[in-house]
């Protein structure tokens, strides 16, 4: 059991060292940082791990410059309200260069199902329509009514459903955008697509369009996340950032710093300081304290609220929560270093690998890949490629081995990864140049994620994200930010809870 930071020797509320302390430097952590140093707050981010950007991260091997996680990137597009990385680098005076990718997905599915997901709308629809001509009108109303979604965000300025305020201003200005989104906001895609489609297979499809980024099938998808997902892939488009993944962390640290945010490395906290029942600072887990007026966990809610708080104190909003919404499976991820001989002429930057529908959401059933080289190549030696799978795996698997068994295990996993692989990539073992597995222990013990979870997902079918919390948390003085929050996990929906959490601590705060 968490035991509470004892009570400091001055009260914290009359001499906080900051405005507010953000825990972890993930893409949530630092957008909500960067935003609120931008308009002039005091701002520390504590980050326990060595570098910015938890599943965001990078590292380096061999001449190889792995992502920890994300590639397929969202949020880079240049026009519209929707592109939020663009704008959070934009905020601190910081840009990227990024580099298009013409296809989302090249998705290899049972049957024989080969399908790519162009940028281009009319090029992605002909050919699913090709493969199902029957459905050709049910597939376009359906994907045209995900744009409507789309079209209803990419009007407005994002920023928190918290705040009357700006309800009330954002209802003014777009009346028919915010009633489109009312509308949606509690459905969820497999209602939608049963009104339009009616072929087996395609529905099955469907389903794997929302599991590669919701982990779980259209049933539980929110309308609200495929009318971005499935929209702004051909709008603002998928954009590799040029240097990696790292990059977007490392340069929100940059901007942050330039702005007069601190961010501290190695520095976990061990416990959120209570004083009356308010959040009013945080321990470290070398003991030290520090004090903030608003405290901000990048932490999982599962870490957040089991492990920085007393679990004895969770409040009856959480414990809701949590018999709604349980923990995603981590993943077990293959990171590879290749001859570029193995990869065929125009072999695309992302693949989704399956080859029985049943497995879709089983452990080792769904194999995901990226290809980053392909669109830069400077992250792996000169005639190399990075080939980065991965695939769901629970903790539970993972534990109560030996070295040796768990050495042991992790080899025999990336053997069977990479014998599926060999499906797509032909002579994949003998162009292997390096080799690292990392399994849900890795995920938690790197990205300091509760069972190495990807985040969230609904125990049932829910009402789309009606059930999804948004940063204020029962505890006051204390948010939430992060795939924890509204509107879930990607990089571009923490984002998302980015923007608005320091949009509503800014509020509090008076700026
Ligand atoms: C394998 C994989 C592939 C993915 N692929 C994609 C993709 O292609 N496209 C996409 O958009 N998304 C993808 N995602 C999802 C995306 O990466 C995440 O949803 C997103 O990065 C989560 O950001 P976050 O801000 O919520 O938190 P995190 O990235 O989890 O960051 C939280 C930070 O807080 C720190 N922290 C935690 N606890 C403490 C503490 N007590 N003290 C101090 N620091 C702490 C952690 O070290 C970490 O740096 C992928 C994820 C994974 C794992």
């Amino acid at each position: 059991m968490t035991k509470i930071a004892p009570t400091p020797s001055h009260p914290a509320s009359t001499r906080p060292d900051y405005d507010v302390i953000v825990i972890g430097s993930g893409i949530g952590g630092l957008v909500t940082a960067t935003q609120l140093a931008a308009k002039g707050a005091k701002v520390l981010v504590l980050e326990r791990y060595l570098i910015p950007g938890g599943s965001a991260g990078y590292f380096e091997r061999e001449g190889y410059c792995f992502d920890v996680g994300a590639s397929m990137i969202f949020g880079f597009g240049t026009e519209g309200t929707t592109n939020l990385l663009t704008r959070a680098l934009d905020a601190v005076g910081m840009k990227i260069e990024t580099i298009p990718d013409s296809c989302q997905i090249h998705y290899h599915l049972p049957q024989g199902l080969e399908l790519k997901v162009h940028r281009d709308y009319e090029q992605f629809l002909g050919e699913l329509g090709d493969r199902f001509p029957q459905e050709r009108q049910g597939i376009r109303r359906f994907y045209d009514e995900c744009w409507q979604v789309f079209n209803c965000l990419n009007v407005m300025e994002l920023l928190s459903l918290e705040e009357l305020g700006y309800l009330f201003r954002v209802f003014f200005q777009h009346p028919l955008a915010c009633l489109g989104l009312v509308k949606y906001l509690p459905q969820n895609v497999g209602d939608i697509a049963r009104r339009y489609i009616k072929d087996p297979e395609l529905l099955k499809f469907i389903d794997m369009e929302c599991y590669c980024w919701s982990v779980v099938p259209a049933a539980k998808t929110p309308m609200i996340n495929a009318g971005m997902v499935f929209s702004d892939r051909h709008y603002g488009g998928i954009n590799y950032p040029k240097g990696g993944v790292g990059q977007i962390a490392q340069k929100l640290v940059e901007g942050l710093e330039k702005a007069g945010g601190q961010i501290q490395y190695k520095a976990r906290v061990s416990q959120i300081i209570l004083e009356n029942g308010r959040a009013v600072g945080v321990q470290l887990a070398t003991g030290e304290h520090y004090y903030a007026t608003r405290i901000v966990s990048n932490a999982t809610r599962w870490d957040t609220f089991e492990k920085l708080l007393p679990s004895e104190l969770m409040p009856p909003s959480e414990k809701r929560w949590k018999e709604r919404y349980q923990k995603s499976p981590s993943f077990l991820s293959l990171h590879l270093g290749v001859d570029a001989s193995v990869l065929a002429e125009g072999t695309e930057c992302h693949h989704i690998l399956l080859e029985e529908w049943e497995k879709m959401e089983e452990a080792e059933g769904t194999i995901f890949v990226s290809i980053p080289t392909l669109l830069d190549p400077s992250l792996a030696p000169a005639g190399h490629h990075i080939i980065h799978s991965f695939t769901p795996s629970w903790i539970k698997d993972w534990q109560n081995l030996s070295t040796k068994e768990y050495e042991e295990k992790k080899e025999a996993a990336a053997d069977r990864i990479i014998d599926r692989l060999e499906q797509i990539f032909p002579h994949l073992t003998q162009a292997i140049d390096y080799q690292e597995v990392g399994t849900a222990r890795t995920h938690r013990r790197f990205l300091g994620r509760d069972d190495g979870t990807y985040g969230p997902i609904p125990r049932r079918k829910l009402a789309g994200l009606l059930g999804m919390p948004f940063n204020r948390t029962a505890i006051p003085g204390l948010y939430c930010v992060g795939d924890s929050t509204f509107p879930g996990q990607g990089l571009n929906a923490v984002a998302f809870s980015g923007f608005a959490c320091a949009h509503r601590v800014a509020v509090d705060l008076g700026y």
